[in-house]
């Protein structure tokens, strides 16, 4: 049977609570139709709070939903960024430009700022990861090719003008919105918190539909920092969580504890393979994982989801990778005994 075909969305906006707009936008990837920007009351304007993906209409679809509900891009004061993948990061540079306002973002950025700086430097850290990983040479050249000058969803790189760390404030009619440090999913990703209306900005960090992603290859143990960042969130206590995709939600607790027996099903099947299987590369590790074969849709998300698990495994003893000094070599896993 033939795929329907998706009819593309529009930008819509929509008031939350008073002062809070939801803007959601249209994505281009399977799976993930819409992200969320926040629209804050602030003085005569608004701050927003990620903008949404840069691509062919994307400025449109903003704007569109700014207009559901009143607003303008000129009414933007200041664009806050939860984390600096393209669905968040995208369109940063066009409403600084419009709105001549300036950009508060986490400083380890990097992972989209020097990918999108020099991409084919990027590919090939990818490339070599995939290939130490055990990918053959085959997929890994059809990869190269489809990745080759591939546009990263951002209309211009732009560094933040303040570091959104801990103790910065962010500012709006609602009140001040405290910054709180959630690596995991991104290593730049932060959650906003109104503290006395005990209102979350979560970003990708936690979900309505619980769905793991980590960003591998940029801190020690993405997964480890994920499971520590719900950890962090937990202790806030939020009422209502204004989460990057998809409606808003109040069980917050419900999807930390999602989140947390997720992660932990994971992690113990990729400890179940290594062990019963193992000496085995990661590449060869996805399939058991996932109990389906790798395809081209999913060989990224799954490898890398993979080697974090992986990694987090190592970094808590658990496995260990067998490495000759060679790196040409492919790494195999294998479990320690206790
Ligand atoms: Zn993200
Ligand atoms: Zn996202």
């Amino acid at each position: 049977m033939a795929e329907p075909v998706r009819k593309r969305e529009l930008g819509r906006g929509e008031r939350v609570v008073p002062g809070v707009w939801r803007l959601r936008l249209p994505l281009p990837w399977p799976g993930v139709p819409h992200c969320n920007a926040w629209a804050v009351a602030a003085g005569d304007g608004v701050v927003l709070f990620d903008t949404g993906m840069h691509e062919p209409g994307s400025l449109a679809n903003l704007e569109r939903a700014l207009a559901m509900v009143n607003l303008k891009l000129e009414h933007v004061r200041l664009v806050v960024c939860t984390h600096a993948h393209s669905d968040h990061y995208g369109q940063v540079a066009t409403v600084l430009e419009r709105a001549g306002c300036e950009l508060w973002m986490h400083p380890d950025h990097e992972h989209m700022t020097r990918t999108a700086a020099d991409p084919d430097a990027a590919l090939q850290r990818r490339i070599e990861v995939a290939r130490t990983s055990g990918v053959p040479e085959e997929p890994l050249r059809a990869y190269a090719d489809r990745r080759k000058g591939e546009n990263y969803g951002i209309a211009g790189i732009v560094e933040p003008h303040r570091d959104l760390v801990p103790g910065v404030v962010v500012d709006t009619d609602l009140g001040g919105w405290e910054v709180h440090e959630t690596p995991g999913h991104a290593p730049s990703h932060v959650c906003l918190y109104q503290r006395e209306r005990r209102l979350l900005i979560s970003g990708d960090h936690l979900l309505g539909r619980v769905s793991l992603y980590y960003d591998f290859g940029y801190s020690p143990d993405p997964a480890g920092e994920f499971l520590h960042s719900l950890g962090v969130v937990e202790d806030l206590d939020a009422r209502l969580c204004l989460a990057g995709h998809g409606r808003t939600f109040t069980d917050v607790q419900a999807h930390i504890t999602a989140n947390r027996s997720l992660v932990a099903q994971r992690v113990q099947r990729v400890l179940d393979v290594v062990t019963f299987d193992g000496p085995i590369s990661a590449y060869d590790a996805v399939p058991r994982v996932y109990g389906e074969a790798i395809t081209p849709a999913t060989a990224n998300w799954w490898l890398s989801e993979t080697l974090c698990y992986l990694v987090h495994l190592e970094v808590t003893g658990r496995v260990e990778r067998i490495v000759d000094g060679d790196p040409r070599t492919v790494e195999r896993w294998v479990a320690l005994t206790a």
